[in-house]
């Protein structure tokens, strides 16, 4: 699963809202109790206050990958999450964006081995995590 270019798009275009069901981040926790360490949610964190889960409500946004050399960004307008392209994208090119996952423990090596990236990038971190000092 992926999201791909059918045509050109120039850079700093909005392509899409990651849509879902706002929730708490304790509503988040409730609803799925044993997320961690299993991140096969569709959780978006917006700030430190709110989430969106694309699995309710979503749309074909939750489906682009995590690449650590991305050619799109989330950016976070009035509450709402949008998608959109950070450099020029040639048709069939998969859209992309940096995760840029933040754990409230420490970054151990066995915390990133839970979150593995291999995206096959020349910069890969082989996590999908970042240093909490580059959190967004
Ligand atoms: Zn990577």
């Amino acid at each position: 699963m992926g999201g791909f270019a059918t045509k050109h798009i120039a850079a700093g275009v909005r392509l899409v809202e990651y849509a879902g069901e706002r929730l708490t981040v304790a509503q988040a926790e409730a609803r799925y109790p044993d997320a961690d360490g299993a991140h096969h949610t569709f959780l978006f964190a917006v700030d430190d206050e709110w989430v969106v889960d694309a699995g309710v409500n979503g749309n074909e946004a939750r489906w682009i990958n995590h690449s650590c050399a991305p050619n799109c960004d989330v950016v976070v307008d009035d509450g709402r999450l949008w998608i959109e392209t950070i450099h020029d994208i040639e048709p069939g090119e998969e859209l992309v964006y940096d995760y840029a996952y933040v754990l409230e423990e420490r970054h151990t090596p066995a915390a990133k081995r839970k979150y593995p990236c291999r995206c096959g990038a020349v910069t890969c971190r082989g996590t999908i995590l970042i240093p909490k000092k580059q959190a967004r």
